[in-house]
């Protein structure tokens, strides 16, 4: 049996998406894990893998090979993901945030200069982005935002500040989010707009974040905007309304419902092997019911998520995925998996406080996950307004 594959999810899929999934879990083994605890101890990110990744395929996996992507389908994607969680959720977030939150938006409301400049390079892994759009007092509320960009001749003139953002410091380019007037919507009125923001203008700095215990292995930063001037170019120009950042949002999320299945994976694996040969009292704590029943637990959970995610993935590229559904798959996948590293923390004992075993790593790392992409909560009212009809945001 392919790893904690007890319903024979892998019959499911093509021999191609099992062949990137192979491909990144060997990347993965080979080369992150073995420096993955020295990154996560000392909150880095391995940014000398970047052209590993684009050599894989890792950004823009979906994006058409005309702009430098690979053209894979959705569940080749998550697969991807997948792997690339099972060795952390912070090599996750960095290929994520340059797929779904950089790439796709460029694709999706870019113009073609745009799209042919930065596709490409991104695809290559040659320039990095980063996504704007949380603010220190705007997370689950986006629309509340501050940061405002100005018109100045042939130009806009952006302020305000993000905080939380993934691969910030590191970033050529940022997927900047912010509100402008709307003079067709009337006086007064305003609208969001995705404006390309360059490392090297002046009036933009990115400082780094410091003190996180979850997602360590993982850069996060503030963009402070002051008074930055940006050509008229820079504006995605079929971008508009909240509607745009939320769309990136929703690719994110599909993809993070699988990488949690990762995350998940190794902690089931890792406590199943400890409870084998760990002796407590007369026999190895496998063979007490209590541990049984949480390993049990834990495979039944998987099991959903994997086939909650694979169903997802061919919605997708029917074109036929709801954001709901993707609401659902993230909330339930994230929160399942969390609860899994939890359990697998606990049956490691003391063993499972430390960084020897991946699992206290991936349970701090969950917490992120479980909070960022919308929270728990948020995604539940998500579910809620649909199915009501009724919405309970506010
Ligand atoms: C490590 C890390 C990386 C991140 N990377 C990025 C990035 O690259 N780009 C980016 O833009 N953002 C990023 N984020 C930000 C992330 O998306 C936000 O933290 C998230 O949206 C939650 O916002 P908040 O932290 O302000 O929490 P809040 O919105 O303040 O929520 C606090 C609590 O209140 C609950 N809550 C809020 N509203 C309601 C309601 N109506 N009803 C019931 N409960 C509610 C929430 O569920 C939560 O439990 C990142 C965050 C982290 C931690």
């Amino acid at each position: 049996m392919a790893d904690a594959d007890y319903f024979a999810v892998d019959d499911l899929l093509t021999e191609d998406e099992r062949a990137v999934r192979e491909t990144v879990r060997r990347f993965v083994d080979e080369e992150y894990l073995p420096t993955a605890r020295e990154h996560f101890r000392a909150g880095t990110f391995p940014t000398e893998l970047t052209p590993r990744l684009a050599a894989l395929g890792c950004f823009g996996p979906t994006v058409p090979t005309e702009y430098g992507g690979a053209g894979l389908n959705s569940i080749a994607y998550g697969l991807m993901t997948q792997e690339l969680e099972r060795g952390d959720s912070g090599l996750r977030s960095f290929a994520s945030v340059q797929s779904s939150l950089v790439m796709y938006p460029i694709l999706t409301f870019g113009s073609e200069t745009q799209k042919r400049f930065w596709l490409p390079r991104l695809a290559r892994g040659e320039a990095i982005g980063c996504f704007g759009l949380t603010e220190p007092d705007f997370g689950s509320n986006p629309g509340g935002m501050l940061t405002r960009a100005r018109r100045d001749g042939d130009g806009f003139v952006l302020n305000g500040t993000k905080r939380w953002i993934t691969n910030g410091s590191i970033a050529d380019v940022t997927v900047l989010w912010a509100k402008v007037p709307d003079p067709e919507a009337g006086a007064g009125v305003e609208t969001i707009r995705g404006f390309l923001v360059e490392k090297e203008r002046a009036g933009f700095s990115r400082p780094l974040m410091h003190g996180k215990w979850s997602l360590r292995a993982s850069i996060t930063s503030e963009l402070i905007l002051e008074d930055c001037w940006i050509p008229a170019e820079n504006l995605l120009p079929k971008s508009g309304g909240l509607k745009s950042p939320l769309l990136c949002l929703t690719q994110a999320r599909y993809g993070i419902a699988w990488g949690a299945i990762g995350a998940a994976l190794a902690c089931y694996e890792c406590a199943l092997d400890y409870a084998r040969s760990r002796t407590v009292f007369s026999r190895p704590i496998a063979g007490y019911q209590l541990v049984q029943a949480k390993l049990v637990q834990m495979l039944v959970e998987i099991t959903k998520a994997q086939l909650l995610a694979w169903r997802l993935g061919r919605l997708k590229d029917e074109g036929r995925m709801r954001h709901e559904q993707v609401s659902l798959a993230k909330m339930n996948n994230v929160s399942q998996a969390l609860a899994i590293a939890r359990t697998a923390r606990d049956i490691l004992g003391a063993n499972g406080i430390t960084d020897e075993y991946p699992v206290i790593r991936h349970m701090m790392n969950l917490e992120t996950v479980n909070t960022y992409e919308g929270t728990e909560d948020i995604h539940r009212l998500t579910i809620g307004r649909d199915i009501t009809g009724l919405g309970a945001f506010e």
